[in-house]
């Protein structure tokens, strides 16, 4: 499968349509918000620093995620293609990840938004918070991750655009049904 970047707000469903992609088609995964909850729990320098803004809904800069993403790409197996969940969020780091990937002679392939109301998305991230307990599920880092999405992250649906690879499905109240779109327009792809 080609390399696939998964896009969209906090609570979209990146992780889990990652999952069932990854499951699919046999690819690798990076899920930066993942990377990070894993440095904290072994209590690294990175993960010290990260906590910080993770706690308070922000993003962490852009220098440190670069340099994290380039780390966890290299140490994937090559060639059958990745899905980055959770990267890029902001400008800074697509162009970095464009420029990350042509250095290795390998493309962004297939930008994947989803887009789904804020209501629906309020609503998991809340259950969410009590089936998992993530420590940013929390209203008040909820709504400060929504500001921070819609500033800095949003603007990159248009950036991937003029990239000719964006690619938008929408909730329409099942899951089913966005995970047989996702699937036919990524069986086409390959
Ligand atoms: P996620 O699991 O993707 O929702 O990420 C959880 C948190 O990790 C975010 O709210 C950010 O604080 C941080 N994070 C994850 N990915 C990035 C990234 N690409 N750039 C900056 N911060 C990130």
């Amino acid at each position: 499968m080609k390399n696939i970047i998964i896009f969209g707000a906090p609570g979209s469903g990146k992780g889990t349509y990652s999952d069932v992609i990854v499951a699919r088609y046999g690819m690798g995964h990076i899920s930066t918000g993942d990377v990070l909850r894993n440095e904290i729990k072994n209590d690294t320098e990175l993960g010290k620093i990260a906590k910080g803004y993770i706690d308070n809904g922000q993003l962490i800069p852009d220098e440190l995620m670069i340099g994290i993403l380039a780390k966890t790409y290299d140490s994937l197996p090559a060639g059958k293609g990745v899905i980055f969940d959770g990267f890029p969020r902001t400008i800074a780091q697509a162009e970095a990840l464009k420029q990350m990937l042509a250095e290795r002679k390998h493309d962004m392939g297939i930008m994947l938004e989803l887009v789904v109301d804020e209501q629906t998305l309020l609503e998991r991230l809340l259950n969410r918070a009590k089936e998992q307990g993530r420590a940013d599920d929390n209203e008040e880092t909820i709504k400060k991750r929504f500001e921070v999405y819609h500033k800095q992250t949003e603007p990159l649906a248009v950036w991937f655009e003029k990239e000719g690879i964006r690619n938008t499905f929408t909730w329409n109240g099942s899951k089913d049904a966005m995970l047989n779109e996702i699937f036919s327009f990524l069986d086409a792809q390959k």
